[in-house]
């Protein structure tokens, strides 16, 4: 067999001439994450930017890997995250279906074609036989290649039997639009199986297929695809189609930099960080700068920015880092950004169970007071918990804090009788309370930092709360008498 050593630049068209139709074309094993998600959030942003067409297509043709429920999962996945698709498996469109298991017609048909032109021929041999070459390849220390066992004179191709492309290996030098230039030598490019012995096309084959029928002008995907790509050239070439426009996307990897991203280093389904009070918003923002920036320091991103900014030119070449403490904190801010009525019917599933009976005025104003702080929805219960029920006086915790750890606590609790007496005749608006509250500083001669960490947890028991004035105004004058004196009398 000649190789041909010519190096083709393959045709492909330039970015900035067309409108972008982009499609995300996942197979359904399974639950959809971070790496996934990025990648179709990519692809949207270059259809959103330039007026295009973003599509969801279901490469469903691997029926082993297939995992039930893993359509609704996807389209669940993209949709929270606010990426709709107007074409695609549920919505239709002009090159339906949009599931590759009802297109096998359509692959069956190109096929054929390749049968015709003689770049395709049936796989005549049994697993033992194409072990055999493989063995025989491994101890002369050769690749193994099934082009060097091409069949002499393949059986007619029935359907039965695999089919295999007559491959045409040659160098290549190729651009893509991420990783750059590209290039391979003739050993990249095999027989690879067209359709299965099953009926059903393998990846390698009806995505190009699709892309082709479907008009895509780009085809973002992730990097795990990179070394097969020579050989999707030769398949184009084959089949005289023009490729369409290759964006590679670096792999996301596990924070320490080492490995891929795997699920046990936080690659958990995409709607449980939902559940988890994350919002979509704050995921978007995390994912789309999870190797992308816009050149400036700006790390704050509403859709809208991002599809008016994102570009594939600066997506970066190396692998991102799935920093879930950077999507904390971009949560927090994002939470800050609402408004309070937005944050408060966002806030329905997270509220803790004393909460229940309260008003939507009571909890609006309990929110208004820990908007601020909330990390998370799921932060709710911690933040708010004592402002609906009567809280558990829990000494202990004065020895969390270093500076009330140091103080005897009798101490402690003599400063409380002082704060509960000043604040019997004080006015109850926050204004006020600050100005009783800082009186008793001057009375007592404490530090702010002892005697409001002390009140606020007297009145409280938890972890954190907002400013004291604010907490203890929403508390009320009662209120925080009797809790007072219940911390006092606990003491
Ligand atoms: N079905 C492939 C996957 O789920 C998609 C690759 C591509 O976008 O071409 O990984």
């Amino acid at each position: 067999m000649s190789e041909e050593t010519n190096t083709p630049t393959t045709n492909y068209q330039t970015p900035t001439t067309i409108t972008p139709r982009t499609r995300f074309a996942p197979s359904p094993t399974g639950y959809m994450h971070v790496g996934g998600v990025r990648t179709a959030l990519f692809a949207w942003l270059v259809a959103q930017k330039d007026g295009g067409t973003f599509i969801l297509r279901i490469e469903d043709t691997d029926k082993v890997r297939e995992v039930p429920g893993s359509i609704e999962q996807i389209e669940k996945s993209l949709r929270w995250l606010g990426i709709e698709w107007t074409e695609g498996v549920d919505v239709g469109g002009p090159y339906a279906p949009y599931k590759q298991s009802e297109r096998l017609d359509i692959y069956t048909e190109w096929a054929h074609k390749l049968v015709d032109s003689g770049r395709a021929y049936a796989d005549p041999y049994s697993k033992e036989e194409l072990e055999d070459f493989r063995n025989s390849a491994i101890a002369n220390k050769k690749p193994f290649l099934y082009r060097d066992h091409r069949p002499e004179n393949p059986p007619v191709w029935d359907g039965t039997l695999p089919l295999r492309f007559k491959s045409d290996p040659k160098d290549y030098q190729w651009t893509d639009v991420v990783m750059g230039d590209l290039s391979t030598g003739p050993e990249a490019i095999d027989d690879f199986i067209l359709i299965k012995s099953d009926g059903y096309p393998t990846y390698n084959f009806c995505h190009i297929i699709d892309d082709m029928l479907m008009g895509i002008t780009h085809v973002l995907r992730s990097q795990e695809f990179i070394s097969t790509t020579p050989k999707f050239l030769n398949l184009y070439e084959a089949l005289g189609i023009d490729r369409p426009i290759l964006a590679t996307l670096p792999y996301v990897m596990a924070i320490d930099g080492k490995k891929k991203l795997g699920k046990r280093d936080g690659a958990k389904n995409i709607l449980e960080y939902g559940y988890d009070g994350y919002l979509p918003e704050a995921m978007m923002n995390f994912l789309a700068t999870l190797g992308w920036n816009d050149g400036t320091e700006q790390e704050i991103f509403s859709a809208e920015e991002l599809i008016a900014k994102f570009s594939l030119d600066r997506v970066q070449r190396s692998p991102a880092r799935f920093d879930e403490k950077r999507l904390l904190w971009l949560n927090g801010q994002w939470i800050r950004k609402l408004s309070l009525d937005d944050l408060y019917k966002r806030c329905a599933n997270f509220w803790p169970e004393s909460a229940a009976q309260a008003s939507d005025n009571a909890k609006k104003q309990v929110l208004s007071l820990v908007q601020d702080r909330l990390k998370t929805l799921a932060d709710l219960p911690l933040l708010t918990a004592y402002f609906f029920a009567e809280p558990t006086p829990d000494w202990t915790m004065t020895s969390d804090n270093k500076q009330l750890a140091k103080i005897p606590r009798e101490e402690l609790n003599d400063l409380l009788i002082s704060a509960k007496s000043a604040l019997e005749n004080s006015d109850f608006d926050a204004e006020s309370i600050q100005i009783t509250l800082n009186a008793l500083i001057d009375t007592t001669g404490q530090k702010p930092g002892v005697l409001f960490s002390l009140i606020r947890l007297a009145v409280s028991w938890a972890p954190f709360s907002p400013a004291l004035n604010d907490t203890l105004a929403t508390l009320g004058h009662d209120t925080v008498q009797s809790r007072l004196q219940t911390a006092i009398d606990a003491a």
